[in-house]
């Protein structure tokens, strides 16, 4: 018994790109070339980890995991949808202005870069459709109804996930911090029911074969040690979370107070075939876990879960958004590097209990 373990996606960028970006001073060539560099030293540090499945570390993802398809589009504003943190800090989105929504870019153009470095399996994360959402005015645009939109946001979805799958990636995770924050945002929860709704649209369009290969990820948020939706119980998120139509279900639980309470929620609605990701590394802490505490915090999951469907990941990405210095490239790797011998401990352990 081995069980898989994964990363969610982000590495903080090197403190050089970051001034490089900021300075203004580069031109696109110029920071082509440390973008091109920073993706290869990550993916040659993550692969000293240990790790048989990593990332680029989204190295490349302009500002952030959650609208680098649409960076730089010419029919958006900067002043739209605001995520606030529980530090105070406010992270916002592009506005659409008109139609039509398109993507500048896909996903798998940062996966084909990696693969010219590893030799490990890649994965890959998209954003949601239901993220992406958030983009539409709630008043509407002239000429390019709500319905239009959701259409030409899904179809864009698909495109990403089929090409990512087709260029190879080992799994597609579609990025969903968005779930938890719903419930806080509207604890009616009518705002997460839509957003499970919107996703699925996109999921039906997948074979079940390809479904095992998507996977979603849900988290409070961490963005300069700060979080979005912690004070969420994952009772009125999990429930729902478990209806997405995925094969893998990525869960920040590192992080959580009381992971037995969780843990026994999540046995209550895994279905079968589905694989859930527990984290057990907490980006947001300065500690560096030990492999016995990653292992201990393995084997607590598997007296609720069956080991066939666990594996082990981080609770979130290490710096989604790419000014973020809160946490260091050395911590990154030591706590991944800590994450693949805790969880390869827990499998010795399993397996002799097997
Ligand atoms: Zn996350």
């Amino acid at each position: 018994m081995m069980i898989p373990t994964e990363p969610i996606g982000s590495i903080p960028r090197p403190p050089s790109l970051i001034a490089a970006v900021e300075s203004g001073k580069h031109s696109e060539s110029e920071l082509d070339a440390l973008y091109e560099e920073a993706v290869r030293d990550t993916v040659a540090r993550l692969e000293a980890t240990g790790s048989t499945v990593i990332s680029d570390g989204e190295q490349r993802k302009y500002h952030n995991f959650l609208t680098y398809c649409v960076h730089g589009s010419a029919n958006t504003a900067p002043d739209g949808f605001q995520i606030p943190f529980a530090d105070g800090h406010m992270r916002r989105m592009p506005r659409l202005m008109r139609a039509p929504f398109h993507y500048e870019r896909y996903a798998d153009s940062y996966l084909a870069t990696a693969q010219r470095y590893a030799t490990v399996a890649l994965k890959q994360a998209v954003i949601s459709p239901s993220a992406l959402s958030l983009m539409y005015p709630p008043e509407g645009l002239p000429g390019y109804s709500r319905d239009q939109f959701i259409d030409d946001l899904l179809g864009e979805h698909e495109t990403e996930i089929r090409r990512c799958l087709a260029q190879g990636a080992h799994k597609v995770q579609v990025d969903f911090t968005e779930g938890r924050l719903a419930v806080k945002l509207d604890p009616s929860g009518a705002l997460l029911s839509s957003f499970i709704d919107l996703n699925n649209l996109a999921l039906n369009r997948f074979s079940s074969a390809e479904r095992a290969l998507i996977g979603v990820h849900t988290c409070p948020g961490a963005d300069r040690d700060s979080t979005h939706s912690l004070d969420v119980d994952y009772a009125q998120l999990l429930p729902s979370l478990f209806e997405l139509q995925v094969g893998n279900v990525y869960i920040a639980l590192a992080s959580e107070p009381d992971p037995v309470r969780v843990l026994k929620i999540i046995a209550s609605h895994l279905k079968p075939g589905q694989r859930v990701f527990v984290g057990v590394i907490d980006p947001i802490d300065p500690l560096i876990e030990t492999p016995q505490l990653v292992c201990e915090r393995i084997l607590l999951a598997a007296q609720f879960i069956p080991p066939g469907q666990l594996g082990s990941t981080d609770d979130c990405g290490f710096s989604p958004f790419c000014d973020d210095r809160s946490t260091s490239r050395e911590t990154a790797f030591a706590k991944i590097a800590a994450r693949v011998a805790g969880t390869a401990l827990a499998s010795a352990i399993l397996r002799e209990r097997a």
